[in-house]
């Protein structure tokens, strides 16, 4: 299964993602995750990368594209993957288009999600500096506080997470990134979930189209 989840920053894309690929067995893909990787440990990628992350800006497409295509060559992604965060602009997803071929994507989950609960989310999320997992001060915290339940790491708070970052990335999505619902629907390959839900009833959303598609 190849599948692209779709949506503004705050949508639930990501803890989405990590559900998803246990139950289905295939990797989740967050570009995201990769660049801030490469930034910590200060690659050259992570140093161009690292001045639009800050701002919200999108990363230029050339330097994505490269890195998703040297991901989607290990092994591991051969037999699928679960792409969050990527594609963000028409270049990239025509650039995916390219390097997936004739079979290309099975499924776009677009994530239809209102500003104000993209907001709260993400003012209030808390990364693990070591595995990454998210958490929510107030809807999801962790047991013990600042620490990650998963492997007692410390949490910090995203660079990116502040108001005026939040505000500005939600722009970019407008802008460079929503004509992507009506690229896939062309294509005919979108289907919508409502990203205002929590995280389980999302999940169950998710799972009955995924069910429904087979
Ligand atoms: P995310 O973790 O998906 O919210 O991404 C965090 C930041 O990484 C974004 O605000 C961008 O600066 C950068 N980024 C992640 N994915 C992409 C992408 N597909 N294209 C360009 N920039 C990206």
């Amino acid at each position: 299964m190849r599948l692209i989840l779709l949506g503004p920053p705050g949508a639930g894309k990501g803890t989405q993602a990590v559900v998803l690929s246990q139950q289905y067995k295939i990797p989740h893909i967050s570009t995201g995750d990769i660049l801030r990787k490469a930034v910590t440990d200060k690659t050259p990628l992570g140093a161009e990368a690292k001045a639009y992350m800050d701002k919200g800006e999108l990363v230029p497409d050339g330097l994505v594209l490269k890195m998703v295509k040297e991901r989607l060559n290990s092994g591991d992604a051969k037999k699928g993957f679960i792409l969050d965060g990527f594609p963000r602009t028409k270049a990239q997803a025509q650039g995916l288009d390219a390097v997936l071929g004739e079979e290309g994507i099975d499924l776009v989950l677009n994530f239809d999600t209102s500003e104000d609960v993209s907001v709260a989310r993400l003012s209030l999320r808390r990364v693990c500096k070591g595995c990454s997992a998210n958490y929510h001060l107030k809807n999801m915290p962790p047991k013990k506080e600042s620490i990650c339940d998963k492997c007692g790491s410390e949490l910090y708070q995203r660079r990116d997470d502040t108001i005026e970052v939040i505000k500005n990335r939600l722009k970019v999505y407008e802008a460079q990134t929503k004509e992507l619902i009506d690229y896939y629907k062309l294509k005919g390959k979108l289907r919508s979930v409502n990203g205002d839900l929590e995280v389980s009833e999302a999940n169950q959303a998710i799972r009955k189209i995924l069910d429904d598609s087979n």
